[in-house]
Formats: C-alpha cells, sequence, structure tokens
C-alpha cells in the first residue's frame, strides 16, 4: 500500500512540477543547494545549529542516475520507501560511495524486516510489536541492527502507518528496552490537509519524554515549520528529484 503521502499534489514543487522527465544532473545540484540553503535559513531563524538537521533525500520512484547525480553534488543520505526498490537501486551506489546512508521510510511489512536489516543504515517506520520482533530475529541472525525510530501515527489517520497515539508510549518503552540505544527517535506523517505544527509539537514532546533525540519530520511542503519545530532529519523528495511517476505506472507485478 502507498501511504497517501506520495500522491498529495500539494507536496509537489511548483518549479518541479512539469512533465515528470527526470531532471538533469545540474538540475538536482542546483535543487540540493537550494533545499540546503533554506534548511540553513530556517535552523537560524529558530537559533538552532543548522548542522544538527540532517536532510534526507527521498528517492523513491526515482532512477539511479538521479541518486548518483545527488550523491556528486554531495548529498550522502538517502530515504526509500519500498525495500524491494531499494535493494534493485542501492547496493551497487554503496560499492561506489561507501560513506552513503540509506534509511528506510515507507511502512514495512513483517516478512520484509530481513531484506530491511541487512540493507538499512535506519529504519523509520517501526510501528507495531510484531515489527519489532521480526526486526530483532534478523539482527540475532545476521549480527546488524539498523538505527530505529517509532513511526507515530499523530493524526491517528486509519489509513495511515505509524502506531496509534494511545500506544505509542508502551510500544516507544518496550523497543527502548529491547534494542537500547538504538532506538534513536521518533518520525511522523502529519495529514496532509492540516496545520503540521501540532503533529510535530507532539512527536517533539512524546521525544522529549523518552529522552529521544532523534525527530524525523517535515517534507518538501513544510520541511522549514518542521525546522523550526525542533526537526532532525527532513524528508524531502519531490523538491529534490521531481516529481514522482505515479505507482500504477512504475509497480507493475
Ligand atoms: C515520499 C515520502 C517523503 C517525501 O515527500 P515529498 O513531499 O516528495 O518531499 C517523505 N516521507 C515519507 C515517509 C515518504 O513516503
Amino acid at each position: 500500500m502507498e501511504p497517501s503521502v506520495a500522491l498529495r499534489p500539494e507536496t509537489l514543487d511548483a518549479a518541479a512540477a512539469h512533465d515528470g522527465a527526470t531532471p538533469s544532473p545540474h538540475t538536482i545540484a542546483d535543487r540540493l543547494s537550494a533545499i540546503r540553503a533554506r534548511m540553513d535559513e530556517a535552523a537560524a531563524q529558530a537559533s538552532r545549529n543548522p548542522a544538527d538537521v540532517t536532510l534526507v533525500a527521498v528517492s523513491k520512484f526515482h532512477p539511479q542516475a538521479s541518486v548518483r547525480a545527488a550523491m556528486q553534488a554531495g548529498q550522502h543520505v538517502f530515504g526509500e520507501n519500498r525495500v524491494q526498490e531499494a535493494a534493485e537501486k542501492f547496493p551497487a551506489l554503496r560499492t561506489d560511495s561507501p560513506d552513503m546512508r540509506l534509511h528506510l521510510i515507507g511502512g514495512l511489512q513483517t516478512n520484509k524486516a530481513r531484506e530491511a536489516v541487512r540493507l538499512a543504515d535506519m529504519i523509520e517506520s517501526l510501528d507495531r510489536p510484531a515489527l519489532a520482533d521480526a526486526l530483532d530475529r534478523a539482527a540475532q541472525t545476521q549480527g546488524r541492527l539498523p538505527d530505529l525510530l517509532v513511526e507515530v501515527n499523530t493524526g491517528d489517520e486509519p489509513q495511515k502507518f505509524g502506531v496509534p497515539r494511545e500506544q505509542a508510549d508502551a510500544l516507544i518503552r518496550a523497543c527502548r528496552q529491547r534494542f537500547g540505544d538504538r532506538l534513536r527517535g521518533l518520525m511522523c506523517i502529519p495529514p496532509a490537509h492540516e496545520d503540521p505544527r501540532p503533529h510535530f509539537r507532539l512527536l517533539r514532546a512524546m521525544a522529549h519524554t523518552h529522552g529521544l533525540s532523534v525527530l524525523s519530520m517535515g517534507m518538501s511542503a513544510d520541511f522549514e515549520l518542521a525546522i523550526a519545530e525542533g526537526a532532525t532529519l527532513v524528508r524531502v523528495g519531490t523538491a529534490i528529484f521531481g516529481p514522482r511517476p505515479t505507482p500504477a505506472t512504475t509497480l507493475a507485478p
């Protein structure tokens, strides 16, 4: 299932929303430096250190060439939301650029946990006990455990991934106990048609309660607001890589 966020038309960068053609390496480099400048400015406005906010370039549905162009422009952290797509795209990139980091940010099926543990440097979408079990088992077998974020469904939207608000504390505590410091923080995707700020604030308050330092929040349309509310990771796709082709055309079985 594709989280509804991927198709939110209002997240499309107006300048990028042309015909869906793959942007040139030059365009990607320009957009990246513009985003980095806006991030620095948002951090400065909030009296925060720009170095405390990391850009995750969300490359889902975009070709390996676009990822390479971003790498050549100095981008090292990437986000993908499907394990299969990440498995096809990233191992070769990692060989070329060993300091690359891959974040898995999409809803994760339990039966993909092993592959996710093998591929990811961070999994941002831990949202239920059964997935924690599966990740734990995979980590035991493979002797490797990525960093983890618990995804909170701050809007309690039925169609969305993320642990419901009222179950979040219990899941966070259980994951803390089980994964220790590998549980780094929290992630959220606010409802599409609402002011995201109350959701960002809620996530920050939860992280504070649990002594967690990483807050993954903010996308193309709202990353500056997220930085103002304390984001340490922003996940930006469209504003860097342009509009995504629809899943229906890219994900034929
Ligand atoms: C696709 C996606 C993003 C990036 O969204 P844009 O609006 O293109 O910046 C961020 N987070 C998650 C979880 C996503 O699936």
